[in-house]
């Protein structure tokens, strides 16, 4: 295998050349989904693609993560590239012939494209370990939907010793164009934080509310006073979403419930937004409740932060991107997305950058493509080789030059 790779000319060639097993393990990490911080069959098979080849591995203790380390033959900076493992626990509508066997797990967010083209990376860049100067980290990571397997990862210590100076991580996106690259200096992605609040009334007959306290009217009220909330006292320019997603309370036609219940989803892109959203939700919903004599409870749960890049990085990857395939390949995102990524606690320790690349499929129009998290996703393996060259490329040019 390395043979091949070592005859053939340039980046572009030893993806190409790789491009067969890419799709293979791509396909066999679809087949086979798992979820949350344990993917313990995902990482046996990358490391069965990655068997014999000259990388120190670091593992565990709190997840299945792994940190394979390349040393080039002459010392110099360390970079890391990251690709994650983990899939979502919804049902898969594709058809395709490699859909999960799993029920109740598919990979649509294309995790399973990000591993396969991190191992072909890995595989790669071994190949030119003697040309090399410097360490490059490959990052396997599960847990990134929701369970924080990048804290948990850092938090092990597995991105110590050595420690990378620059963090790159591609993402595949059905809705940009097939072979597009893009990314933005600054905030790339929200933060994520989940809202609950239970307001508490008194529960008794409909018909003679005066005699109960009914917390539905107060529930309602607090969730159009937290739009204007939003509206009103969060800079436009700095700015956050807030969606009450589910109002839940009460049991049938004649009868005050007792309480009722909003559940929602909080975004920013700048930890102070983020910080006055969740002080601002829990000022209003508490004095609207007591207003009307009932009472709010507010729990937030803190979940991603903002995927930060810094524009060096992006810099970085714009170069060696637009080295491999052209400038024309390249957008810069206009704006962020209010979706949100765990690499974002990676790029708060380390530089770096998260790029997006566009897997449109053939004969679709990408905007209307089925996006990342729907049972029909499906992506256009033939630009996988586009991702395993731009790895490659960034790394290489990270270790030669730094954020030169
Ligand atoms: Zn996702
Ligand atoms: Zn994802």
């Amino acid at each position: 295998m390395n043979d091949v790779v070592m005859e053939v000319r340039g980046w572009v060639d030893a993806a190409r050349a790789l491009q067969a097993d890419t799709v293979a393990l791509r396909r066999a990490i679809h087949a086979e989904p798992e979820l949350g911080l344990q993917t313990p069959k995902t990482l046996a098979k990358v490391r069965a693609a990655l068997e014999g080849l000259p990388l120190e591995w670091k593992l565990g203790p709190s997840t299945s993560g792994a940190v394979a380390v390349l040393r080039g033959a002459k010392p110099g900076r360390t970079v890391l590239l990251r690709g994650d493992m983990d899939a979502l626990p919804m049902p898969e509508d594709t058809g395709l012939p490699f859909r999960s066997r799993v029920e109740g797990a598919m990979h649509a967010c294309g995790h399973d494209s990000h591993t396969a083209m991190l191992a072909s990376a890995a595989r790669a860049l071994c190949a030119k370990r003697e040309t090399l100067a410097g360490t490059v980290l490959f990052m396997f990571q599960p847990g990134e939907e929701g369970f924080h397997g990048a804290r948990f990862m850092l938090d092990d210590g597995l991105l110590d010793n050595p420690a990378p100076e620059a963090a790159f991580a591609l993402h595949i996106m059905p809705n940009a164009p097939a072979g597009s690259f893009g990314s933005r200096a600054g905030p790339m992605l929200a933060s994520s934080d989940e809202l609950t609040v239970e307001v508490c009334g008194r529960g008794g007959h409909a018909s003679m509310p005066h005699h109960a306290n009914d917390p539905v009217p107060v529930a309602c009220e607090i969730v159009t006073a937290i739009q204007v909330f939003v509206t009103r006292r969060i800079d436009i320019f700095d700015p956050a979403v807030v969606t009450v997603a589910r109002i839940e309370g009460g049991s049938t036609n004649n009868v005050i419930p007792e309480s009722a219940n909003l559940l929602g989803t909080i975004r920013s892109l700048s930890e102070e937004s983020r910080n006055a959203v969740h002080a601002g939700i829990a000022r209003i919903a508490e004095n609207v409740a007591r207003a009307h004599e009932c009472e709010a409870e507010v729990s937030i749960e803190r979940g991603f932060p903002v995927t930060v890049c810094d524009g060096r990085a992006v810099a970085v990857a714009e170069r060696a991107i637009g080295s491999l395939f052209g400038e024309q390949t390249w957008q810069t995102m206009a704006a962020p997305l209010m979706g949100a990524e765990d690499f974002s606690y990676v790029l708060q320790r380390v530089p770096g950058a998260m790029v997006f690349l566009g897997v449109c499929p053939d004969g679709q129009q990408w905007k209307s493509a089925c996006p990342c998290h729907s049972n029909k996703m499906v992506l256009n393996e033939a630009m996988l080789a586009r991702g395993v060259a731009a790895h490659c490329a960034i790394a290489e040019r990270f270790l030669a030059h730094g954020f030169d």
